[in-house]
């Protein structure tokens, strides 16, 4: 889709079929489909809650609307969403990122295998805000070895550790 303005380019990318910073020389397979029907399940859960208008089409990749709402923490609600919506084909991801309601706030929210971004609300006056403004990448573990784990884009500091040895 095509919009007029300066820096309107779309807020996501069709992907093809590589996966990013997926590394599959770990035995990952079993993990990997693992976590993607984890969050499929997800996925549905947050149809079948929220009931949004609008199919959100495979392969494609999210981030660039992530890092924009993240980008637009501390600003009016209505201008960031109006904008939005006018460079995304469907709404939906919005939502996965921004809770609307007290009990769909979040911390952290899960992107596809192990892509973590910080959890969004928009507060009473209106301004777009983290969940939780304390949490660094620093406090995040990843939960598998096969996986690259990306916090807000940007890969963990803290190595996975296996539980039993
Ligand atoms: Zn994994």
């Amino acid at each position: 889709m095509a919009y007029t303005g300066e820096n309107k380019k779309p807020l996501y990318r069709k992907e093809n079929k590589t996966v990013h910073g997926y590394r599959g020389d770990k035995g990952g397979d079993y993990c990997h489909s693992r976590h993607t029907k984890q969050t499929h399940q997800e996925e549905l859960d947050e149809v079948a809650r929220k009931g949004m208008k609008g199919n959100v089409k495979r392969g494609r990749n999210y981030t660039p609307l992530f890092r924009f709402l993240l980008s637009k923490v501390g600003q009016n609600w209505n201008e960031v969403y109006s904008e939005a919506v006018n460079r995304l084909d469907t709404e939906k991801p919005i939502f996965w990122m921004v809770a609307l309601k007290e009990e769909d706030k979040k911390a952290t929210i899960r992107i596809k295998e192990s892509s973590y971004w910080s959890g969004l609300y928009v507060d009473e006056n209106n301004i777009l805000q983290k969940v939780n403004p304390d949490l660094t990448i620093q406090d995040l573990h990843p939960y598998c070895n096969c996986c690259t784990h990306t916090f807000n884009g940007v890969e963990f500091t803290n190595k996975f550790k296996t539980q039993s040895t």
